[in-house]
């Protein structure tokens, strides 16, 4: 028996993409398994729990709380915008106060501890030395202790994938190696990949893991519990295990990769292509024929699409054969969007929202980081996709080696020319990964946070500093009344995820 573990704090609004993909392969093989989202079970346990209330705000968020978990499950939440801000606010406060004994800032997709950093290995052995320090504790310790009684595991995994849940999942470890030392504890998911695929990885948790996993984990798995020779087959996901209709969205959403890696993979200074990591792809067939059966299966409210670029024969194809659910995904801006019967034909297959990883709006920084976007063709993709009915979440980087004031001005400049056409907007400053062939060629200082992290210091070439870049947000950018009404819609904490709610028609959209 093996148990699958998806650990805090990530936003607990859909079940674990990767888990339901080991869950598919364990089934395939006949291998019995357990899956425990303890990040969902562990928020409710926190926000259940009475606490000390220490002011007014605190004892109202707590008073409504039933009211607003309730409003998160249907859809009166998402047709009232002040209603799902208060809501939202109210039970990230719950949250903040019952774990600021342990020194952590917690929240419905955060976890900072004021000592320990997830990026420095040390301090995840000191959370894993430490177990009952977690504010979690008093919820994983009766679960995992049952959880062991009455499934008696061989294997434990962890899936792994945002540094906001790498503390509780070394505390969790902890615990585990002291109640159960003879049960091997496997760690694996994007973020352990991303450490493991760092310039002269040397593994700082021997003895306290078992077995790490970079990349897809299927075939590792497979290969611990005996099944020989598994190969690198396409396993249909499997939700069967996961809670569904307990995640906080007015029905349950569905996750699921038509590929892994990008087809692309030529931006300078993407992780992606740093880390090598190879472009897998489900046919598009198999595709069709997955989505159809987890939708007649599940009956989702939702589809999301988590490739890190929907590959445009994959659009097309859903296009020809919609799975009769609204869905969304990442795709690239490419020429296809500047078809406007492209955008209809994906529209009238349940397309509701496209997060368009646009970066910059100036010709020359794209052409620089090798983004293979033309402008032009941007600003028709726009367009034909607002014609279309189809929401866009539009994400910048600012602060790249070859932007600079006038640059990043010109980005406000298509932002605001296009306004209409964007839906959202998510806002980052760079940071520069460690390795990659473009990092190889810049100045970089020694790694800023600790061993484990993923970024290099840098000089910016043009003093386009983060301070600098920060003001201009700031004071500029986020000021622009165009631009400051696209950010009001943005959902706080849940972001991209709940976006598409808020664009659907509300619960009658087929
Ligand atoms: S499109 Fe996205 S995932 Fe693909 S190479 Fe560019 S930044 Fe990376």
């Amino acid at each position: 028996m093996l148990i699958l573990i998806h650990p805090p704090v990530t936003k607990p609004c859909e079940p674990p993409a990767g888990i339901a993909k080991l869950c598919g392969a364990l089934d395939h093989h006949g291998i019995g398994h357990r899956v425990l989202d303890a990040n969902l079970e562990g928020l409710l346990s926190l926000l259940n729990a009475s606490p000390i209330p220490s002011d007014t705000w605190t004892s109202r968020a707590f008073h409504h709380l039933s009211k607003h978990l309730a409003s998160l499950s249907c859809w009166e939440a998402y047709r009232d915008n002040d209603r799902y801000r208060r809501a939202i606010k109210d039970l990230n406060r719950v949250l903040e106060v019952s774990a600021r004994p342990g020194r952590i800032r917690l929240g419905l997709a955060n976890y900072e501890h004021e000592e320990l950093s997830p990026v420095r290995s040390g301090d995840l052995v000191r959370a894993a030395e430490s177990p009952e320090s977690n504010p979690f504790y008093s919820y994983f310790k009766g679960r995992l202790a049952k959880l062991l009684e009455s499934e008696q595991p061989s294997v434990i995994g962890f899936s792994l994938n945002y540094l906001s849940q790498a503390l509780c999942t070394f505390a969790m470890i902890g615990f585990l190696k002291q109640e159960c030392p003879g049960v091997r504890l496997v760690l694996g998911g994007g973020l352990v990949t991303s450490w493991m695929k760092r310039p002269h990885w040397k593994n700082p948790f021997k003895g306290l893991v078992d077995h790490l996993v970079a990349g897809p984990g299927e075939s590792a798995l497979l290969s611990l519990m005996g099944v020989m020779r598994p190969g690198d087959n396409h396993y249909s996901p499997n939700y069967d295990s996961l809670p569904l209709r307990d995640y906080f969205a007015p029905g349950p959403i569905l996750p699921y990769s038509s590929s892994s890696g990008c087809y692309w993979n030529r931006c300078s200074f993407c992780p992606e292509r740093a880390e090598e990591n190879p472009y897998i792809t489900v046919p598009a067939e198999e595709v069709i024929v997955d989505l159809h059966r987890l939708v007649d299966k599940q009956q989702p409210v939702l589809i999301h699409l988590v490739d890190n670029a929907i590959s445009p024969s994959v659009m097309k194809s859903i296009s020809e054969h919609p799975p009769g659910v609204p869905w969304y995904g990442f795709a690239r801006n490419t020429r296809h969007l500047t078809d406007p019967d492209f955008c209809l034909a994906l529209r009238r297959s349940g397309c509701v929202m496209l997060k368009l990883g646009l970066e910059s709006g100036d010709q020359t920084v794209l052409d620089s980081l090798q983004k293979g976007i033309n402008l032009q063709e941007a600003s028709s993709a726009l367009k034909n996709l607002k014609k279309a009915g189809i929401a866009t979440y539009v994400y910048l980087l600012f602060g790249t080696p070859p932007e600079d004031l006038i640059e990043a001005r010109n980005t406000l400049e298509f932002v605001v020319k296009h306004h209409d056409g964007i839906g959202f907007l998510n806002l980052a400053i760079f940071n520069m990964p460690i390795d990659g062939p473009k990092t190889r060629q810049m100045e970089t200082k020694s790694f800023y946070e600790g061993d484990l992290s993923l970024y290099a210091n840098f000089d910016h070439p043009k003093g386009w500093s983060r301070p600098l870049i920060r003001q201009f947000l700031d004071k500029e950018f986020k000021r622009h009344p165009a631009i400051a009404s696209i950010l009001r819609r943005d959902p706080p904490v849940f972001t991209s995820n709940h976006a598409p709610f808020f664009v659907m028609n509300k619960g009658t959209e087929r």
